[in-house]
């Protein structure tokens, strides 16, 4: 009876041995499958009340990996690029986007920042939202978009919605731009008033011969004290009456 027993034990063993083994390499098999798996779920649910929010993550984390490895370099082309066309079309990027903010007047600044790590806030602004917009003092067209063609003034984060830390980013790539060229500068436009800035008053003219060395003789004569008009000096007290003690 001894033979059969051992004999069964060891079909047993060896039974055991070959099913257990696939299920120790389970867990490692586990982890190496995609974490996009989210089964049984509608598609028209917005990813940021996924349950499985770490895969939707983790996708826009690889899509926003490939968009820099696409437009790390040349930011500009995506500006001409078809998806950026069907996207926006000839608008801005700032077009119609929406601020949320409690109340019905808008705070006078705009977040901080959007990303913060890896969490993304539910309503990222024109900037954070596409990964494959790329601040860069070459991308003239998207800073383009930023200055107000009338008064060449940047707008405002409060009228584009730019967090500010891209707001930030902006302002200093505009101003390297115009720096290198590539933008115009906006000089305000003063009007003449008709003041004479000729060489012809004493100051600036030619130099005087010395005055007879008298006591009391300045060598200009706005050197010396000069009692202002009495009929002046009583306007400008009513004016600033007020004011004066
Ligand atoms: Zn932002």
């Amino acid at each position: 009876m001894a033979a059969p027993i051992q004999r069964t034990v060891r079909i047993l063993f060896r039974l055991s041995s070959s099913t257990l083994q696939p299920l120790r390499q389970y867990p490692s098999i586990l982890q190496r499958l995609p974490v996009r798996t989210c089964p049984g779920l509608p598609l028209l649910v917005p990813p940021s009340h996924f349950y499985c929010k770490a895969a939707s993550l983790h996708e826009d984390a690889v899509q926003a990996a490939e968009a820099l490895s696409r437009y790390k370099d040349r930011p500009w082309d995506y500006l001409e690029s078809e998806e950026y066309i069907e996207r926006y079309g000839t608008s801005p990027v700032w077009e119609g986007y929406r601020r949320n903010h409690k109340g019905g007047i808008p705070p006078q600044k705009t977040r901080k920042t959007c990303i913060r790590g890896d969490k993304i806030c539910g309503n990222p602004c024109p900037i954070c939202r596409d990964p494959n917009i790329i601040i860069h003092h070459q991308n003239v067209k998207l800073l383009q978009q930023f200055i107000s063609p009338h008064t060449g003034m940047v707008y405002d984060s409060t009228q584009t919605g730019v967090c500010m830390k891209q707001q930030k980013k902006l302002n200093e790539a505009i101003t390297t731009a115009q720096d290198h060229g590539l933008l115009p500068f906006q000089i305000p436009f003063v009007e003449y008033s008709g003041e004479d800035y000729s060489n012809s008053h004493d100051a600036v003219g030619t130099t005087p011969s010395p005055p007879s060395l008298t006591i009391g003789d300045t060598w200009y004569k706005w050197y010396s004290e000069m009692t202002p008009d009495e009929n002046q000096v009583a306007k400008v007290k009513k004016t600033y009456k007020a004011y004066l003690k």
